[in-house]
């Protein structure tokens, strides 16, 4: 394998790689699809899946995670203000000797001794495990051995997705990292919607599904763990044009999980409220425990028809153990200002391309958060259209496009 594609999400990383009969998604040595986006400093570093069970809860301070969100950004960026407030371990500015403003680093305690790492490092120590993870599945194809010689076979040429919204500075930032960790060569950094729409269009081109006297118009909705984004393209022969983009970067599954977690510690401190040592919003591993629970809750009402979620939490805080229903109609009303914030991103994209729902050959979904009933509904609805396509894997599209990119 020489060429590969990496869909670096926040939550989760994918790695991908074109051959002749098309494109793979590469297993992990758990043969698992999706990699953890995460890395654990202590004893010894672990990152992705190795990143086990409870761990990023237990050992928070030392598990690094959301670097896509810090990376490039000036430590007094407003931006990074507001991610660093999200993560509860430990950010610091450093200065460069290049000068400019002071960027982030992350403190952690590893190895017996506290170090500061810049962000960029650590993602770019989550491109090398990815990377490791190819070379590992390269060496079992071939019956290589040796760790030595399975460090040889991290792929030498790479197609890295970024997000739409990423400036200059964390362009540059992501090839920093990757640079530190030894991985030299990135080919290209691709939008992320460009590759999902690259993935979408390129057999339908080979199978000559596309006319120039009637150009295909569709529509991309990705809805990740962070973001937002909408992308219509139109396809011809030979040709993918990215015809319109708008993305919402505060818009993702992590604030689905948000706005249920804030429930549930207010149900908390309420039911216990004589009982509790202190505010359990206050308490970072309570509200790591609470995110977590939020998360499976959110999945399990995810299918429509599903009318509660059941979650127990044993020994939340002060010992106290926590069980709650949470039923589909309180979760939706939760997430109003969520949903509230779909239109605006689909109006403005139709916008710009001069172009009406009734223009669409398709609406594509894609992206972990549109697996939400209530999501794909609301999405019907601005569209006034009466099904959405999940003719593409949610999970892989932008990994399988940039490795297509790179073929
Ligand atoms: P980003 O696109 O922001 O970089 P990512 O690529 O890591 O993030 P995805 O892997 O596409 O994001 O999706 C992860 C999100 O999807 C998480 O918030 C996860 O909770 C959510 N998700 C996954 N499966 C489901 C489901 N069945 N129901 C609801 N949400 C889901």
């Amino acid at each position: 394998m020489s060429v590969v594609g990496l869909d670096l999400g926040l939550q989760n990383s994918v790695i991908a790689a074109a051959g002749r009969g098309g494109v793979d998604v590469i297993l992990n040595g758990n043969s698992n699809r999706l990699n953890p986006t995460m890395v654990n400093f202590d004893e010894s570093r672990k990152m992705g899946e190795q990143v086990s069970g409870s761990t990023p809860v237990s050992k928070f301070k030392t598990t690094i995670k959301y670097m896509k969100r810090l990376v490039g950004l000036a430590f007094d960026d407003p931006r990074a203000k507001k991610e660093m407030e999200k993560v509860p371990y430990q950010c610091v500015p450093i200065t460069h000797a290049s000068g400019g403003p002071p960027s982030i680093a992350v403190k952690v305690f590893f190895n017996g001794e506290d170090k500061i790492l810049p962000v960029e490092q650590v993602l770019g120590m989550m491109v090398h495990h990815m990377g490791m993870v190819a070379a590992k599945k390269t060496a079992e194809e071939s019956g290589i051995r040796g760790s030595d010689n399975i460090k040889k076979l991290i792929p030498q040429d790479w197609v890295i997705a970024i997000p739409p919204y990423y400036t200059d500075a964390q362009r540059r930032a992501v090839l920093t990292g990757c640079e530190i960790v030894g991985i030299t060569g990135v080919q290209r950094l691709m939008h992320e919607n460009t590759a999902t729409a690259l993935a979408y269009g390129i057999f339908k081109d080979i199978r000559k599904e596309f006319t120039k006297e009637n150009p295909t118009n569709v529509m991309f909705i990705d809805m990740g763990a962070s973001a937002y984004t909408v992308t219509i393209a139109v396809f011809e022969p030979g040709k993918l044009i990215i015809k319109s983009a708008n993305f919402d970067e505060d818009l993702g599954g992590r604030d689905f999980d948000q706005a249920i977690a804030n429930w549930l510690a207010d149900k908390f401190s309420e039911k216990f409220k004589n009982k509790l040592s202190g505010d359990p919003k206050t308490k970072p591993k309570v509200m790591l425990k609470l995110l977590d629970a939020a998360e499976k809750a959110k999945k399990t009402l995810s299918p429509q028809g599903v009318k509660e979620a059941s979650i127990n939490l044993e020994c939340l805080m002060d010992d106290l153990d926590f069980n709650v229903m949470l039923t589909s109609s309180e979760y939706e009303a939760l997430c109003a200002p969520l949903l509230a914030k779909l239109e605006g991103p689909v109006q403005k994209c139709l916008e710009e391309a001069k172009l009406t729902s009734k223009d669409l050959a398709a609406v594509e979904i894609v992206g972990g958060s549109t697996r939400i009933g209530f999501v794909k509904k609301k999405l019907m609805e601005i569209l006034n259209v009466n099904n959405l396509s999940t003719t593409m894997n949610a999970d892989e599209s932008v990994a399988r496009g940039a490795a297509l990119q790179s073929a």
